[in-house]
């Protein structure tokens, strides 16, 4: 049920004006919370209690353990009571982890008839959550707030998307993403700024010379390949020419001792994400499609013609989306399809789509591949399963970083007999004429991370907890109020720079 080893805590602020049996109650009744949350199927990390916190010392203290301890990745704050805000500045000044305020009370109802003073003073949640918000929204400090009683289903969900959130920040704190070569020469939306990328989000940006790779590739053993090659079988329906005997079987053996290497030299390196370029190839006998859309299927990040912004940003959302319904691939926007009211994009990439989003068993097959002037490559075919997903992606403006995510919803495709890769046929929303009108409107790139398991609130909160530009397209977009917030946050973010 839990994604992970990692933590949240639950911190409960009051004041010592109470006294010790209202504060004893304090205690108790957030560890109820808390307990409740840990063991609910919903929440998807350990959620640990804290002591309640009572003076500007304890919540500085509490702050400081918060950022110093490897388990933790964010913090959920309560106030059952008052907790007088500037109490909260020392701490919230140099809390570094995710923050979010659950604004909730121990009880759902009011209790008419036994209600007393007593009462009023223990559960203060109202008026203290609003003392606390009010020091959080001054001071800035990017923050989910939750609002609603603490066992409702909404209200767990909602915390459910910030942990899972918050668990994938905490993945990027030390995300490597190796480039196999460079971007692609000329190509100016993959590109951007790798030290920015560093202080931002934490993606440790490498170059590595094809060469490296080619050295690990050439050093597999029969074995190896033999392991993958049993692997391929079972997992995928093999084309006949992909068959062993087949015309082209070569190429699938030759698919998987790239993939052995590749296994070897990205474990060595706890390597998160990687960037291939057809255009640097030297040395390979073939693109690795097939690996790639393998990686992918395991949780590893990709992006195509050295798009590491792309391919971190993968990562991140399938660290986000473990376990859920519905899969997370790179994609392409490709082709359209143009007919007045039914109009849809055509999704693919030259091989590698995640096989995560297939609609069924995968098939191997290998075609040649009309650029790079390499060998016919195995990749794996299929369509994706009609449904909701979203788009999202990550592009440098030149002053700061952009989210830009869009709703979809995956239409069937007609029958592409002569489509050798992977697709997707998605309506973007509201419409592709308003949705591709803003996405160029806000310089989008033609690549994207594509998700069926995510919805816009988990972007929302990563861009939250970045502190990074988030543009949503859906189906409230209108493209004169877009571009007013295109111009806005111009604005406000070269006001809001450090
Ligand atoms: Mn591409």
């Amino acid at each position: 049920m839990k994604i992970s080893e990692k933590e949240v805590w639950f911190v409960t602020g009051s004041q010592t004006l109470y006294g010790d049996e209202t504060l004893r109650q304090v205690a108790e009744d957030s560890k109820n919370i808390a307990q409740g949350l840990d063991v609910s199927e919903r929440i998807p990390l350990n959620v640990v209690w804290k002591p309640t916190v009572k003076s500007s010392e304890e919540i500085y203290n509490l702050c400081l353990e918060a950022n110093a301890d490897k388990k933790c990745v964010g913090v959920v704050a309560w106030m059952h009571t008052f907790s007088p805000a500037k109490m909260w500045i020392g701490g919230l000044k140099i809390l570094q982890k995710p923050l979010c305020h659950l604004h909730t009370q121990f009880n759902r109802e009011i209790p008419w008839n036994e209600i007393d003073m007593d009462f009023m003073n223990l559960n203060q949640s109202a008026h203290g959550d609003r003392e606390f918000g009010h020091i959080v929204s001054r001071m800035k400090v990017g923050v989910k707030v939750v609002v609603g009683y603490w066992e409702d289903e909404d209200v767990q969900r909602k915390l459910a998307v910030w942990m899972r959130v918050a668990n994938a920040w905490d993945d990027a704190r030390d995300m490597k993403v190796a480039r196999f070569g460079d971007n692609m020469n000329n190509v100016a939306v993959t590109d951007g700024d790798k030290v920015e990328a560093e202080i931002r989000m934490g993606y440790h940006v490498d170059y590595y010379p094809i060469g490296d790779l080619v050295a690990y590739v050439d050093r597999v053993s029969e074995d190896e390949i033999k392991a993958l090659l049993d692997a391929y079988d079972k997992e995928y329906e093999l084309a006949p020419n992909a068959k062993e005997g087949g015309k082209d079987r070569v190429s699938v053996v030759e698919a998987a001792r790239i993939e052995a290497g590749m296994r070897k030299f990205f474990a060595e390196r706890n390597i998160k994400a990687f960037t291939t370029n057809f255009d640097a190839l030297h040395g390979m006998h073939q693109l690795p499609g097939l690996a790639s859309q393998r990686f992918m299927a395991e949780g590893i990040g990709f992006g195509g013609e050295g798009d590491w912004k792309t391919a971190a940003l993968l990562r991140t959302m399938k660290v986000m989306a473990q376990g859920l319904k519905g899969g997370t691939s790179f994609m392409e926007d490709y082709t359209y399809n143009l007919i007045p009211g039914n109009m849809s994009a055509l999704q693919a990439h030259m091989l590698e789509v995640c096989p995560s989003i297939a609609d069924g068993k995968p098939r191997l097959e290998v075609h040649p591949l009309g650029i790079g002037g390499k060998a016919d490559p195995a990749r794996l075919v299929f369509n994706t399963p009609t449904g909701d997903g979203i788009a999202a992606t990550v592009v440098d403006t030149g002053c700061r970083f952009r989210m830009i995510v869009n709703e979809v919803k995956v239409i069937e495709p007609k029958p592409l007999p002569k489509l050798p890769v992977a697709r997707a046929l998605w309506v973007p929303q509201p419409d592709l004429q308003t949705s591709a009108q803003a996405w160029i409107l806000a310089g989008g790139t033609h690549h994207t991370s594509f998700s069926m398991a995510l919805t816009p609130e988990y972007m929302e909160d990563y861009a939250e907890i970045a502190g990074m530009e988030l543009l949503e397209i859906g189906k409230d977009t209108r493209i004169r109020e877009f571009k007013n917030e295109l111009r806005w946050n111009d604005v406000y973010y070269r006001l809001n720079q450090r």
